[in-house]
């Protein structure tokens, strides 16, 4: 394997992340374990990841802080994928960076993103590119009602996106979205939705998690369940991420998004990074996504993928609950990302373990009701079986 020369301990390596959120800090809390040190770059004083490492305060479109962050640091990554594909090829040209530019080239737009996919061989829903009015009446003449129409870049947990049932709809969704240019697709009605979360080595040894269950609400990640599906799903998943992995030479986490429609996988979109529903391997996986992206990025053998117990993340958006009292569940595991609540805002998730599904259940349904909301409701969707 091309690992690190025996000369560089891994101890004296030197990460630098560009983005300092709570993906980069939990990467962090998984590199300290590894002795690696860590420097964020993120334009927020407050950037969450800095309880983990030194931060770099800057935008990231400025190209001589990627330049003075690659100077400092042995090797580079990304917590996020709207990185300006200008700041990373700046600071690929003195530190090498995993995974390369070229997978967020191919993420930052869903047009390039499902054009590529679609290469590949992978099943995606019809889409349509829309760059004017008569694009979009276009669209919907081969797509039909209803569709979702979706910004190309910077969209992501359901912003920049709306449902059109009928012409009310599409008036108002072009009112919003119509100065960028966007993408029309086919509205899925799904049995599911899951994701695929594997890690290429730099030497191309490539592992997979489980496939997990999602359940959104408002467009956010709500709840993820891994082992929900069969061995035969799973595999039709990771052969799609393979020629996805093979086409990029890619290093690193890499995460895919599917809707489950009549026992096919519809691919919705990939992230190149680690994800939101990879959280549970944290507490539930041989090893995490987070430690296994270092370990792919730094030349390290990577860690198994298994599932260690059941488990099942909540996320908590704009609000936690009271902390004492989801505490006394067995198997809770909390994660709190000391960021600001504001709503809609990601600031922490919890994992619960359990040696069978059915405790899962139960001590699910507790934590459900200790977080109020939605989460009952959210929970049967989640285990339910269309
Ligand atoms: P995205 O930003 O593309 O991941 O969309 C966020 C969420 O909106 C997805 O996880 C789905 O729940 C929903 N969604 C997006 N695109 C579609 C679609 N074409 N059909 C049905 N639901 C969709």
């Amino acid at each position: 394997m091309t690992g690190l020369p025996e000369s560089q301990a891994a101890a004296a390596l030197r990460i630098g992340v560009l983005g300092g959120g709570q993906l980069g800090r939990m990467l962090g809390l998984a590199g300290i374990p590894l002795g690696f040190r860590f420097l964020f770059l993120d334009p927020a004083p407050d950037a969450c990841a800095a309880a983990t490492g030194d931060l770099l305060e800057a935008p990231f479109d400025d190209i001589s802080a990627a330049r003075d962050l690659a100077g400092k640091v042995d090797l580079a990554t990304f917590d996020f994928e709207n990185v300006p594909e200008a700041s990373a090829q700046a600071l690929a040209e003195i530190c090498p960076l995993y995974p390369g530019s070229n997978a967020l080239g191919a993420s930052q737009d869903r047009r390039v993103e499902k054009d590529l996919l679609v290469s590949l061989g992978t099943r995606v829903p019809p889409y349509h590119v829309v760059s004017s009015r008569t694009d979009l009446l276009e669209g919907l003449d081969r797509v039909g009602y209803p569709a979702v129409l979706k910004t190309r870049r910077f969209g992501y947990d359901g912003k920049g996106q709306s449902v059109l049932r009928d012409a009310e709809d599409l008036e108002r969704a072009w009112q919003q979205l119509g100065d960028s240019p966007l993408i029309l697709e086919a509205f899925v009605p799904f049995e599911a939705e899951c994701s695929l979360i594997g890690v290429r080595a730099r030497d191309g040894e490539t592992r997979f998690w489980p496939l997990t269950r999602n359940v959104h609400a408002g467009g956010i990640l709500a709840l993820s369940l891994p082992g929900f599906f069969d061995a035969s799903l799973q595999a039709q998943a990771e052969q799609t991420m393979t020629r996805l992995l093979e086409h990029l030479d890619y290093t690193g986490v890499l995460t895919m998004e599917f809707f489950l429609r009549g026992g096919e996988l519809l691919f919705n979109e990939f992230a190149p990074r680690v994800h939101n529903s990879g959280h549970w391997t944290i507490d539930g996986a041989q090893c995490s996504q987070f430690e296994n992206h270092l370990r792919a990025i730094s030349g390290l053998p990577l860690g198994g993928t298994g599932m260690v117990t059941h488990s099942l993340m909540f996320n908590w958006i704009g609000r936690m609950p009271p902390l004492a009292r989801a505490l006394g569940i067995t198997g809770l595991h909390w994660h709190d990302y000391g960021k600001q609540a504001r709503p809609g805002r990601k600031i922490g998730h919890a994992t619960l373990t359990a040696d069978s599904p059915g405790e899962l259940r139960e001590r699910a349904g507790r934590l459900a009701e200790i977080a109020g909301g939605e989460f009952p409701k959210l929970l049967d969707q989640l285990f339910s079986e269309d």
